[in-house]
């Protein structure tokens, strides 16, 4: 039991009243608790649940592919009003479905005692900014790492970049981990972008599902890849063009992104 629901007996009050009046409190601090069926409510938790499992997945996955080391990085995803993070200092192929610490994703309220990661300025900040986020994803893989110090960002280099992430990957200049301030520059441009390089840093990606948030890490992150080796064999690297992705579109016969490309703006 909470500590603020804890009873104790006084002449004045009546056992019964005051915890009563500690339970309204605990909801007046936790505006976002569950007014659903409990039937329905069980269902939903069952399915958060699977989906911290898959989530545990992802960081182990993560950290087999090297796109982060030791305690570095930090994943979340969004159920409802709440936000599921990574812990502070958790390493991310050892995090299991019961590491993860819900935060509100406005006002920053909690109910647990462990700290959630540094980052979670930024996870709360990308869900604020992008209603369809269900999941965020930070990392440092290297290629990405690499670019970002080079001052490049990512352009749809091929039609499986552009289909899978978007128009470009853009650079983010250097800001302090873990500040307001970065989170509010990353919200800027993942309003527009679901993936955002962060110079001399790493990769903050969003998606609408833990595995689709994964697919466009190992995207990105192959991307890297090939612009830096193209930028090693001939100083430059070419993407394509306005009219190659008008094409790309026709024959695909949809849009596959949630936004029309920056080319067309
Ligand atoms: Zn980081």
């Amino acid at each position: 039991m909470p500590h603020f629901l804890k009873v104790v007996e006084t002449s004045e009050v009546s056992a019964t009243a005051q915890v009563e009046q500690s339970l309204f409190s605990f909801l007046s601090v936790f505006p976002f608790r569950p007014s659903i069926p409990v039937s329905t409510r069980e269902e939903l938790s069952m399915t958060l649940d699977s989906r911290l499992v898959s989530l545990a997945a992802a960081g182990h996955k993560l950290v087999e592919n090297g796109f982060v080391h030791g305690s570095g990085g930090n994943i979340s995803l969004r159920w409802d009003e709440l936000c599921y993070i990574s812990p502070a200092g958790a390493r991310l192929d050892r995090l299991t479905s019961a590491d993860f610490v819900p935060l509100n994703v406005h006002t920053q309220n909690t109910w647990q005692l462990r700290r959630a990661s540094g980052e979670h300025a930024m996870h709360l900040a990308c869900y604020r900014a992008r209603p369809d986020a269900a999941t965020v994803l930070h990392v440092h893989p290297p290629n990405c790492v690499a670019l970002g110090c080079a001052g490049l960002s990512i352009p749809a280099i091929t039609p499986d970049f552009f289909l899978a992430v978007g128009s470009q990957t853009p650079l983010l200049p250097y800001l302090t981990p873990t500040t307001q301030e970065l989170a509010d520059a990353v919200a800027a441009l993942i309003v527009d972008h679901d993936t955002v390089l962060l110079r001399n840093h790493g990769l903050v990606v969003v998606a609408e599902s833990t595995e689709s948030a994964l697919s466009k890490v190992l995207v990105v992150e192959e991307a890297a890849r090939i612009v830096l080796l193209a930028h090693a064999a001939s100083g430059q690297c070419s993407a394509l063009s306005a009219e190659e992705i008008k094409e790309l579109e026709r024959v695909t016969g949809k849009y596959h992104r949630r936004r029309k490309p920056e080319t067309e703006t």
